[in-house]
């Protein structure tokens, strides 16, 4: 049998990471891209795998809104986004073009819960769910191992939760919501509260049991929706110390003990820590192959 050659692109806001990956989970040579323009960062990511193709197919990993259904024109694309210039994008049709393979592709989110449900924390799990919390927050999932997609993909970040009792005077950051659960606990949110990043504050400030609150709501809201057998917490937030072991504490609390999935067992890390994303691309291109 011989080697398959996968072309891997974890397409963030502020970097693309791209990768190489032979055979079925060995991802060889990397490179990170910073996120300009989009003409300079595609130029870019193309530049970069034109010295190491072909390709069996390529996995693309986006950061949200992307266009997931194959029967739309606009498939691929970037859709309405807050990020200058990016609107509109088609990002597949480029690499589809150049290298004459099939793009497997997907949100991040949803690429990492894959990722963290064939070879990480969700492994052995009917249903993972798989938050992250850093400048904005995304959730993805995978049941019966296929990505959740409805007419678009899930918008996990923008549930509605209560407030804090605490937290009463803060609008909130996200653009269309103000106070979803991305305009009060994302990175940016906590800056525009605090003045300081999270991991900044002092371990006890209470803006660490705020936003570990909203946490909590999110994952107690999502156990109500999914039951997920799995729900990992991954994004730069996170590293916070302590706040993964108050969300757990809180879920705990906020669930009323009804549910199946304690939050001791169910409220994780990634498994596969910074590599879910890209390995989410490796199991998009092998979906796609
Ligand atoms: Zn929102």
């Amino acid at each position: 049998m011989t080697r398959q050659t996968y072309g891997l692109i974890e397409a963030g806001g502020t970097k693309f990471v791209l990768g190489i990956a032979h055979g079925p989970d060995a991802v060889g040579k990397t490179a990170r891209i910073v996120t300009t323009s989009p003409e300079e960062t595609i130029a870019a990511m193309l530049a970069w795998f034109a010295e190491r193709g072909p390709f069996d197919a390529i996995g693309l990993a986006s950061f949200g809104p992307v266009e997931l259904d194959p029967a739309s024109p606009s498939w691929g694309h970037i859709l309405k986004t807050p990020k200058p210039g990016w609107s509109g994008t088609d990002l597949a049709g480029p690499l589809a073009q150049a290298f004459s393979c099939r793009v497997g592709v997907d949100t991040d989110v949803n690429a990492a819960a894959l990722a963290e449900s064939r070879w990480g924390a969700g492994q052995g799990q009917r249903c993972v769910v798989y938050l992250t919390v850093g400048t904005g927050i995304g959730g993805g999932a995978v049941i019966e191992g296929q990505t959740l997609r409805g007419l678009s993909h899930p918008e996990m970040g923008h549930i509605r939760t209560p407030r804090h009792p605490e937290d009463s005077g803060f609008a909130g950051v996200c653009p269309f919501h103000g106070d979803c659960l991305e305009g009060m606990a994302s990175g940016p949110a906590v800056i525009a509260r605090y003045g300081r990043s999270l991991s900044e504050l002092p371990a006890d400030h209470p803006g660490l049991e705020v936003i570990a609150w909203y946490l909590a709501q999110a994952a107690v809201t999502v156990q109500a929706m999914l039951e997920p057998g799995r729900i990992i917490f991954g994004g730069g937030v996170m590293k916070t110390p302590g706040l993964m072991e108050r969300v757990r504490i809180d879920a705990e609390k906020l669930g009323g003990g009804y549910f199946r999935g304690l939050p001791a067992e169910v409220i994780v890390r990634p498994g596969l820590g910074e590599r879910s994303g890209l390995l989410g691309a490796l199991a998009l291109a092998q979906e796609a192959a």
